[in-house]
């Protein structure tokens, strides 16, 4: 009898692995939630699903799995992984039609243009995308499999700080020539838009920023990274993540935030967080909880 080839093994047991231990980036199906604030409807469009083991190395440096694990189960969650969405949120304000972030991008499983397209909008209608922060799953869909800008006729915003660190990076440098073009930078806590204000929450990125929306007095904020986990980012924000590129900052953000949303009720749309990404921060012990908001 013929061996298999070992790349065929590999597949194979890659294969008969169980779905609860994949982790990276996961399929989703297009799907888009609004959201009525004020005179305003934000959308929250679907990219994708990411997972990561709870193996020591993303969620919890120096925390022993086990005690992550219990974090992770309390809050209705697994205890072998860490499950986020990834979302981004669409605004039709002021006669522009404007999208916070764009996922991971068509070559890794994102599924945002035809989330898109479920709530009436081509790409090319996009006037303006605003970035919160650099990393692939927020910049990956700026730029299409042919190498060239998906949003054809948005001008890509963010903090010169992030754009900065954005050309710092060499492995950043086909992303830089497609957007470099389209992108305008902006101060921290800049008014973007009447409606839209950007919000410095540091300690992500360089230059990370969320985006206040605000109509008739109702606001939303978008977090972008200041959170990851529904579950743990939450519960301890304290507990170092291994995205975060200044965890001290990153971890006194966390809790300043989170204690100022719990005080304010204020909605909260948070792109990692379970699909739809809406809803608010309520006091639990030590720590917050997440409530989802639908409508
Ligand atoms: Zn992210």
């Amino acid at each position: 009898m013929k061996s298999l080839p070992a790349a065929l093994v590999a597949i194979a047991l890659f294969a008969a692995a169980p779905a609860c231990a994949q982790v990276g980036p996961l399929p989703a199906q297009p799907a888009v939630v609004p959201l009525p604030l004020g005179a305003l409807t934000p959308i929250a469009v679907r990219d994708a699903g990411f997972a990561a083991a709870n193996d020591g190395k993303t969620f919890g440096l120096g925390i022993d799995t086990a005690e992550v694990g219990k974090v992770l189960v309390a809050g209705g969650g697994k205890a072998e992984r860490v499950e986020l969405g990834v979302t981004a949120l669409l605004v039709r304000i002021s006669g522009h039609v404007v999208l916070i972030d764009t996922g991971l991008g068509t070559g890794a499983k994102g599924v945002l243009v035809d989330s898109l397209a479920k709530a009436g909008v081509k790409p090319a209608d996009i006037t303006d995308i605003l970035i919160s922060h650099g990393h692939f799953d927020h910049v990956g869909g700026l730029v299409g499999a042919d190498g060239k800008p998906v949003f054809a006729k948005a001008v890509v915003r963010m903090t010169a700080g992030e754009w900065a660190s954005i050309k710092g990076a060499a492995t950043n440098a086909s992303l830089v020539a497609a957007i470099g073009p389209s992108v305008q930078t902006f101060a921290p806590g800049a008014r973007l838009f009447p409606g839209i204000t950007a919000v410095a929450i540091d300690g992500h990125t360089p230059g990370h920023s969320g985006y206040e929306i605000e109509s008739r007095g109702h606001k939303l904020l978008a977090i972008g990274d200041m959170a990851h986990s529904h579950i743990i980012s939450l519960a301890r924000p304290e507990w170092n993540i291994a995205f975060d590129s200044d965890h001290a900052a990153a971890n006194a953000t966390r809790r300043r935030v989170l204690t100022q949303l719990a005080a304010s009720h204020e909605l909260v749309f948070a792109p990692h967080f379970p699909f739809p990404g809406f809803g608010r921060i309520v006091v639990n012990d030590d720590g917050f909880a997440w409530v989802p908001v639908t409508k």
